[in-house]
């Protein structure tokens, strides 16, 4: 008998794991991106009300296994759902996709936070930031000698100073070499996700020697069982199926 169990997604991972599942296991997202209908699992849409709201979840639909399998920059759902766990006492397990690593001819500096990245920023003119919608909320703060670029899930119409692309990755080598040269790209601002798909711009920025900015992740809480990669989380699964 297979366990019933509840995956929160919203990553690449989480939805090749989510087309694994039976029909008895049930895949939640926030509802940012898209939503998938043709999954063999169920499939729900939107957030529990904090973590009594998903502990509450976990006991009506008799869940026997949560798994954690959120961005990694995703602190809340992650806290909410070590919470839910214990309350309901069902075993939670997490994918904790490692960071992207430094290597030779990177210039990587890590920011805490919105202030600190902005501090960093002031000697560039053309930032290229890929670190979600953040940016969205300063548009009218981009100092006279910068120009912006901001890609994100979901274009939106192009300010005087800022052109704001919508895009959804993997991206291609070659595409995002074409980007940077288009956009004269002095800097470039991530999040250091650890996702192969968005991997690419960060050869393009040590080919050009150009610096990146990356936001520090966030600290996450331990569950009952932590994988690094997703094929480890795959396999326990599987023995615990049989
Ligand atoms: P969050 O701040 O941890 O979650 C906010 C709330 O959204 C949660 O408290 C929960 O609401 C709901 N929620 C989140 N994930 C859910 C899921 N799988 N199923 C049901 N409800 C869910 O996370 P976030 O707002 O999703 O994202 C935070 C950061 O992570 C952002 O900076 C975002 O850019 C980044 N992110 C990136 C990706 C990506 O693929 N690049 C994907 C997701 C997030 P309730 O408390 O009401 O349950």
């Amino acid at each position: 008998m297979s366990p019933r169990i509840l995956l929160l997604g919203g990553t690449t991972e989480a939805l090749r794991l989510a087309r694994r599942l039976g029909p008895e296991s049930i895949y939640s997202l926030a509802g940012l991106g898209r939503v998938p209908d043709d999954l063999p699992c169920q499939v729900r849409v939107g957030g529990f009300g904090g973590a009594e709201g998903l502990a509450a979840f976990i006991r009506e639909q008799g869940i026997e296994l949560l798994l954690d399998m959120t961005h990694p920059y995703a602190a809340q759902i992650s806290a909410n759902a070590a919470q839910a766990a214990a309350l309901s006492g069902v075993a939670c397990w997490a994918l904790r996709r490692p960071g992207w690593q430094a290597g030779e001819g990177d210039d990587w500096r890590e920011v805490d936070d919105w202030s600190g990245l902005v501090a960093a920023l002031h000697n560039f003119r053309r930032p290229f930031f890929t670190l979600g919608r953040e940016p969205l909320e300063h548009l009218h703060e981009i100092p006279p000698h910068q120009y912006w670029t901001v890609r994100c899930l979901t274009a939106q119409e192009a300010v005087p100073r800022a052109e704001i692309i919508g895009a959804r990755g993997p991206f291609a080598l070659d595409e995002e070499r074409a980007l940077f040269a288009r956009l004269g790209t002095d800097v470039l601002i991530s999040k250091n996700s650890g996702s192969q798909s968005t991997e690419p711009k960060l050869q393009v920025a040590r080919e050009l020697g150009l610096p990146v900015l990356l936001l520090r992740r966030p600290e996450l809480p331990a569950v009952d069982r932590e994988f690094l990669q997703p094929d480890a989380l795959w396999e326990a699964l599987e023995r615990r199926l049989v």
